[in-house]
This record gives structure tokens, sequence and C-alpha cells, in this order.
């Protein structure tokens, strides 16, 4: 595969060219005018490239290899979207990958059995108005007018002002999920450290971890700082930094793959002499077990339940995301696995601890997704980078799998 690094990395940066900042990065937001410029490339490169190009309702872009069973179809892809100020890698990648590995295909074996398929969702980040997964959401037939009816972006132009704009509009939701696609493979890099420490070049995704989010609101009584005797206080400040600390250490116990973060943390006056009356603080938590979520989450809730009574603080807590962990799908992990072993690639089987459009098709068609190392795990950032020599062998891992499911009986 001569050529295949400097074709993927000139191809990043060409796509990167849409959305560009000025100190470097790129801000592709969705439904923005270099949203659009990026998709119409994409579509262009799609079509000099002999697939049939199309847009779908609500902007997401498909290019088709046509098979000769042509109702079957094996999708690739991921999201031309982009944080605000983010990388060259996220989301772009999976494209370029599917693409170059779709034409890699056709030019080595001919037309395929099923459709091969790319696709550049529309959005998945969530970066430009408070909903995700929006083009991933549309393909499967789960995205609801209603639930973005009322949003807007931090302009304050709606949702819907925005689409329509670019030509694009809501989708009839009772279509469903087009019957022809029979599985999704979506390639991305890790965005957290693991491949590169442990030198390895491509990582096959069993499971994206569940999670849980809660907000926590501790009340006590504001008081000054001389005054007050350390019996008689009711310290948010104190109490939280107890519950904090178990909750970070039972993690620790618990151990791998279960982690979780405390954040966000206000407290409230907030003032060097006055007995802090108010604190409040998040806590995400994430596993690929619901079980193990589940008893590590009550854990945490009796904690801070049981520090609150002894710090006499009112404590709410308000579980406002909770999301099943999902699996991909093993007949695909295995194949993936024999090709990255005939192959030769350097691989190793993991979680995702992100969330990826692969987690909204898993519950509708068979699914995998694939890894490639990101440089010290820095993802959102202008500095995400991935080796040439790693990005080469991720698709040579998507050419192997998307031959045996498009060529193979
Ligand atoms: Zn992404």
């Amino acid at each position: 595969m001569e050529g295949l690094k400097e074709e993927i990395v000139r191809k990043l940066h060409d796509l990167g060219k849409f959305g560009n900042d000025p100190d470097g990065g790129v801000s592709r937001l969705l439904y923005s005018k270099s949203w659009v410029e990026a998709q119409n490339a994409v579509k262009a490169w799609l079509e000099k490239e002999g697939f049939e190009a199309r847009f779908d309702e609500v902007g997401n872009l498909f290019g088709t290899l046509i098979g000769t069973k042509s109702d079957e179809t094996i999708l690739t892809g991921s999201h031309i979207d982009t944080v605000k100020n983010g990388g060259l890698y996220d989301g772009q990648y999976g494209i370029v990958a599917g693409i170059i590995a779709i034409n890699y295909l056709k030019e080595k074996y001919g037309q395929p059995l099923r459709n091969l398929e790319v696709v550049s969702m529309a959005e998945e980040e969530g970066s430009r108005f408070p909903y995700t997964f929006w083009g991933s959401k549309n393909i499967v037939g789960i995205a609801k007018q209603k639930d973005v009816e009322t949003i807007a972006d931090f302009n304050g132009i709606s949702f819907e002002e925005a689409m329509k704009e670019t030509g694009f509009h809501f989708k009839d939701e009772s279509k469903g999920m087009r019957k022809d696609v029979k599985s999704f493979v979506e390639i991305h890099v890790e965005q957290g450290s693991i491949l590169e420490a442990e030198k390895k070049s491509v990582g096959i995704v069993q499971s994206i971890v569940g999670q849980r989010r809660f907000s926590v609101q501790l009340t006590g009584d504001s008081n000054h700082a001389g005054t007050t005797p350390m019996g008689h206080r009711r310290d948010t400040v104190y109490a939280a930094s107890q519950m904090i600390s178990e909750i970070i250490t039972m993690a620790k116990e618990v151990g791998d793959p279960l982690v979780t973060t405390v954040g966000n943390i206000e407290v409230k006056p907030n003032m060097v002499n006055v007995v802090p009356g108010k604190t409040n603080f998040t806590i995400d938590v994430r596993h690929i077990d619901k079980n193990e979520i589940v008893q590590y989450t009550n854990k945490v809730k009796n904690t801070i339940a049981t520090r609150a009574k002894e710090h006499d603080v009112e404590a709410e807590i308000d579980m406002w995301l909770d999301i099943d962990p999902v699996p991909m799908d093993a007949k695909i992990v295995k194949v993936i696995e024999t090709v990255c072993n005939v192959n030769d690639l350097n691989y190793k089987m993991m979680h995702s601890g992100a969330g990826h459009d692969a987690q909204i098709f898993a519950p509708v068609v068979p699914t995998a997704m694939l890894f490639v190392p990101s440089h010290k795990g820095i993802s959102h950032n202008p500095a995400e980078h991935t080796e040439p020599e790693d990005l080469a062998e991720g698709v040579k891992a998507l050419i192997g799998t998307l031959y045996e499911l498009a060529y193979k009986e």
C-alpha cells in the first residue's frame, strides 16, 4: 500500500482547511458555513472517485459503491462536525479512512457483493446546540423534531433556522431506519492514551462505556469566619471535601475500568471570611458493566448521605444522565481480530471511555469500532495528533474488515 500514509495525511489537511482557526485547529459547527463547505468538498471527492453521493434530509452525506446484491449495505464513516477549536482527527479521520478504504477495495477487487457506503455524519459533538448525535440518531430513526425545536445556539439562532438556512429540513419520523444497512463500522481516534502507552497501532473496541452523571447540592449555613466556633458550623466545603475524597478513593478501590470524576465545584459565598453555606459539585461515573455502575453509584449516594448527616448539612443528589454500556457486535469484533492477526497488525482489545456514533447504531444494526492512538491522549484540541504510520495501520484494519463484510458470501 504504497503512499497510504501520505494520502491519509494529505486528505486530513485538505478537509481541515474548512473551518481552520487563525491560530491553528478546526471549528466546524453544525450547519455553519465551514460545515457546509466541508460536506460539499467530501461530496465532490466522492463523486470524483465514482461513488454515488447524496445528502439525506438533515445533511448526513452518503457515498455508495454499488454491489451486486444492491439491497444489502455495509456502512462505514464518522462525523464531520468538530468541537470549537478542535483537531484534525476527531471524526474526519473516520470519513477519510472510509473513502480511502473503499477506493482501495474497488481498485483491487472490483465491484463488491454488498454495497459499500461511507457516511459523513452531520453532527455528533453537541458543540453548537445542546444536542448530541443528531447525525446518527436521524440515520437510525430515533431523532425527534420536538427535542430540537426549542433549542438555539450561543447567538440565539434556533436549530431549525440554522438547518433551513443550509437547505436541510426535518426527516419524516415515521420512516425509521433503512432496511438495507447490514453493518456499521466506525474508525476513530482513541482520545485516550492507552494505545500509545502500550505501543499498539489499532484498538478493537469491545464495548462503549455506560455513564451516569449527578449534580450534588449541599446546603449548610453561611456564617462569620471569626465568631462561629468550629463546633457550631454547618460547613459545606468541609462536608464536600470528605465526600469527594471518599468518592475518588472508592473508585480506586473498585479499579479499572471504573472511572469517576468530580468537577464543576461551586462554593457560595466563596469568600475568605465566610463559612461556606452552599457547595455544589458534579460526578461523572463510567464503566462497561451496568451492574458495576449501579453498585458503585449506590455507595456514592450512601457516602453523601452519611457525611451530610455527620456535618449537619442538607444534600440533594440529582442524576441527570444514565446511559447503558453498549457492547459491539461480537461477530464483527471476531472478524476484525482475525483481520488484524492475518495482516500482522499490532492491536489491542479495549473499550471506549468516550461516546461515539457507533453506540447509536449498535442497538439497531451489528456495529463495530476501531481506534488508532491519540498522541498523549490529547483530543478536542488543535494539538490532536496521530502518527501517520498508525493512521495507515487503522485504514488497513478497516480495509480487511470491509472486505470480509462486503465481498464474502
Ligand atoms: Zn468524534
